[in-house]
């Protein structure tokens, strides 16, 4: 070994009289500000990877399960357990994003969502509000339209595609996205046994969809549609993607009524029949069935946060139409805003409006058209005049509605 003060730096040549200090290693040294810039190396290399890997999340700014539900409750009527669920599973899929494998071999596993309730009761707006809240890219697949490889219908894969366009392509951004398919119910087995004969849009669908449930490195086709040999396929791991499912499941109450009741009847079970919820049956719901509904266990197993959304009665109806922060009364508001008009309504307006949708069995998505039906002579005639302020009363609710919108929505209902 060379003398001490012949000792110099084994990567930048400068000696020990140089430098602050050397550090000796077995067949070398190295002087301070090297061992500095060496550490910065190593440092922004681990940076990178994490940031490829999610592990980036800054963790004061993640939102606790209270905050995401109170974000959720201005946006959305009611659903309170439902948005308990979905607050916790999101916070704990960012932990997922956090975390980082060490010593003790624990990796947590991802919480698939899903999301029982009849049509328009806010299934689908609670995913696009949570994917708001998370600035991820979004994405809403439709089941039906999904079959297995090689029918009529979009291959599973689609389901990515559609993730991809969201994210502009961004494969990293994606494969931390969040995907809402719809209609989870469509493609259940008809019938509790396993068919013999081949079932185009339901088993095989669920099986081709376990893939991307489970995490695994799909090739997806960057235009949609049917894989084409030609094409160039981008292949996307959908270890950290968010599944939320969301469907109607019909007729799954009366299911869960029979079983509650074959319960309740044939053992000491500890919750009578005068405990149980006659009115909503769903929250009653269980794995099990979705499985007697024609989900196979395999998908089920890889949905584990189960949670229901309740029916919109007449009070949510009222409070869905002024309330959420982009409610519908608040849209039309801001509209005749843009004019510079102010408009306003009678509360009795809004009740009658909230009769209509009740009577004509619409729910949430009815009250939009009769708003529609109502502002639409107003809309059509504010803009050319001088009027300043427009008010909605029940007498002109009601004309309106009658003249314009009545026959239609005979129809459409
Ligand atoms: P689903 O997915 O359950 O069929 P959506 O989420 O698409 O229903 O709801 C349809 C529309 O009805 C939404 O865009 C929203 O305007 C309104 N809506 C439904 N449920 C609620 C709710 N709980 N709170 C606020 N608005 C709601």
């Amino acid at each position: 070994m060379a003398k001490k003060d012949q000792q110099a730096c084994s990567f930048c040549g400068r000696n020990r009289k140089e430098v602050n200090f050397l550090i000796s290693g077995v067949s070398g040294e190295i002087c301070d500000s090297c061992a500095e810039q060496a550490y910065q190396i190593v440092q922004d290399s681990i940076d990178a990877k994490k940031k490829a890997s999610g592990q980036s999340i800054d963790k004061s700014k993640v939102p606790t399960p209270k905050e995401i539900k109170t974000y959720l409750d201005s946006y959305i009527i009611g659903q309170d357990d439902a948005k308990r669920y979905l607050s916790v599973a999101v916070y704990n899929h960012y932990k997922r994003l956090m975390q980082e494998i060490d010593d003790d071999d624990i990796e947590i596993e991802k919480s698939n969502i899903i999301m029982v309730g009849s049509t328009g009761t806010g299934k689908t707006l609670m995913a696009r509000t949570i994917a708001k809240l998370l600035q991820v890219p979004f994405a809403i697949v439709d089941a039906t339209v999904l079959t297995e490889a090689g029918y009529v219908g979009e291959d599973i894969e689609s389901i990515l595609t559609r993730l991809l366009q969201a994210a502009d392509y961004d494969v990293n951004a994606a494969e931390k996205g969040i995907v809402f398919i719809d209609e989870i119910d469509k493609i259940a087995r008809k019938g509790d046994n396993p068919s013999i004969t081949r079932d185009v849009s339901g088993e095989g669908v669920q099986q081709g969809l376990l893939k991307l449930l489970e995490g695994s490195v799909v090739n997806v086709p960057p235009q949609g549609g049917r894989k084409h040999p030609d094409q160039k396929m981008i292949p996307v791991n959908t270890k950290n993607i968010l599944f939320v499912c969301g469907g109607a499941f019909d007729g799954i109450e009366k299911r869960i009524a029979q079983r509650l009741n074959t319960r309740v009847v044939g053992y000491s079970s500890s919750m009578s029949t005068t405990a149980i919820d006659k009115s909503n049956f769903l929250q009653y719901i269980t794995p099990q069935d979705l499985k007697s509904f024609g989900l196979i266990p395999e998908i089920i197993g890889r949905l584990p946060v189960l949670t229901y959304l309740k029916p919109l009665d007449r009070d949510a109806l009222r409070q869905i139409l002024t309330e959420p922060k982009n409610s519908i009364i608040k849209q039309y508001i801001k509209l005749f805003k843009m004019d510079d008009v102010e408009l306003t309504f009678d509360e009795d307006s809004l009740e009658y409006i909230v009769d209509k949708a009740v009577e004509y069995k619409l729910g949430a998505r009815g009250l939009r058209s009769i708003v529609e039906g109502i502002m639409m002579d107003k809309m059509y005639n504010t803009p050319s005049t001088e009027t300043k302020s427009v008010h909605i009363t029940k007498e002109y609710a009601k004309a309106q509605f009658e003249s314009s919108t009545l026959e239609r929505l005979k129809l459409t209902s």
